[in-house]
C-alpha cells in the first residue's frame, strides 16, 4: 500500500496503528472511513477478551474503536473460507478506489443474490427505530423508472435472480401489483415483498391480488408474540394488526415459515409467508 492518495503518510499511519493494538491481537489491516469526514483510513482489525474490534484513526476526529463480531475464534474461521468470484458486469469504473466510489465497479468480486427495489420512501408507520423516516421523503420513482431498475439488473446481473420489492412501505402504493407483474413478466424467477403488513391485514382480498399478480414471497416485519416489542419497535401496540395479515394467509392456505431473532430477552420475530 503506498502513501499517496489519502493527504498523508498510509504506511506510516499503519506502522502507528500497529503499535497501539498489541501484534499478538492483531487479526488483519483493512481500510474503513472517518464516521465524520469520511476521509479513508488504514484500520487494524483486532481481538480482545474473545471479541473483535477495529481500530482507526483521523488526523481531525481522533480515534475510534468499533466493534464488529462477538467471536473471535469464529470470525478467523470465516475469514478462511474461500468464496468463489461470481462474473459480473460493472456498473462503474474504479476512480479513487474502495469505499469512495463504491457503486458495483470492477473491484466488485461477488454477483448480487437478492436485488432491492426501493418502490417508496413513504410508510403508513413512523417506527422510533426507523432511518427511512423523515420530513423530505422524495417523490416515488414510477413505473418507467422501476422498469429501467429491473433492467439494469437483468443487464448487469442477468435474469435468473430472485427480486425484493422494498421501502419505505411498498404497499403504501396503489400500483404495487403492476411493479410486481412487471417484474415477472420481464422474466426474474421470483419477486418478493418486504411489508410491515397492516395493509394486507386491513384487506382481505389484497392478498390475492398480489399473488395473481405474479408474487412469489413476502417478508412480513411480525414483531413478537406479546405486545411489549411492537410497543419498543413501532411506537404502539401493533399485536392485533400484526397477526392479521398471517391469519388471512391461513385461510386461503398460503404457507408459512419463520425466522426469529431474539433481543436482550424479548422476541422479535420475522415470518416469511
Ligand atoms: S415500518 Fe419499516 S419503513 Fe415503516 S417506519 Fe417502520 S421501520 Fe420504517
Ligand atoms: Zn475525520
Amino acid at each position: 500500500m503506498s502513501s499517496s492518495g489519502f493527504g498523508y503518510k498510509f504506511d506510516a499511519h499503519i506502522n502507528s496503528l500497529q503499535m497501539s493494538v498489541p501484534s499478538v491481537d492483531l487479526l488483519r489491516q483493512t481500510k474503513s472511513v472517518c464516521p465524520y469526514c469520511l476521509k479513508t483510513l488504514p484500520a487494524a482489525i483486532y481481538q480482545k477478551n474473545g471479541k473483535v474490534y477495529m481500530h482507526k484513526r483521523c488526523p481531525q476526529h481522533g480515534e475510534f474503536d468499533i466493534y464488529l463480531w462477538p467471536d473471535a475464534a469464529r470470525y478467523i474461521s470465516y475469514g478462511q473460507l474461500d468464496f468463489p468470484a461470481v462474473p459480473r458486469k460493472a456498473q462503474t469504473r474504479i476512480n479513487q478506489g474502495c469505499p469512495q466510489d463504491c457503486g458495483l465497479c470492477p473491484a466488485h468480486k461477488r454477483g448480487i443474490t437478492l436485488p432491492e427495489i426501493e418502490v417508496t420512501w413513504r410508510c403508513n408507520l413512523a417506527c422510533p427505530v426507523c432511518f427511512m423516516f423523515d420530513d423530505q421523503v422524495p417523490e416515488d420513482p414510477t413505473i418507467p423508472e422501476i422498469i429501467r431498475m429491473y433492467e439494469s439488473i437483468q443487464k448487469h446481473d442477468g435474469y435468473d435472480l430472485p427480486i425484493q420489492i422494498t421501502g419505505g412501505e411498498p404497499t403504501v402504493r396503489r400500483d404495487l401489483d403492476e411493479i410486481i407483474g412487471w417484474g415477472r413478466r420481464l422474466g426474474f424467477c421470483a419477486v418478493e415483498l418486504n411489508t410491515n403488513g397492516l395493509v394486507i391485514g386491513k384487506d382481505r382480498d389484497y392478498l390475492k391480488r398480489l399473488k395473481d399478480s405474479g408474487l412469489t414471497n413476502i417478508y412480513l416485519q411480525f414483531d413478537g408474540l406479546d405486545e411489549k416489542s411492537t410497543i419498543a419497535l413501532r411506537g404502539r401496540n401493533l399485536l392485533a394488526e400484526k397477526h392479521q395479515p398471517l391469519k388471512i394467509a391461513g385461510r386461503r392456505g398460503y404457507r408459512s415459515c419463520s425466522r426469529w431473532l431474539s433481543l436482550k430477552g424479548s422476541m422479535i420475530m420475522n415470518w416469511a409467508i
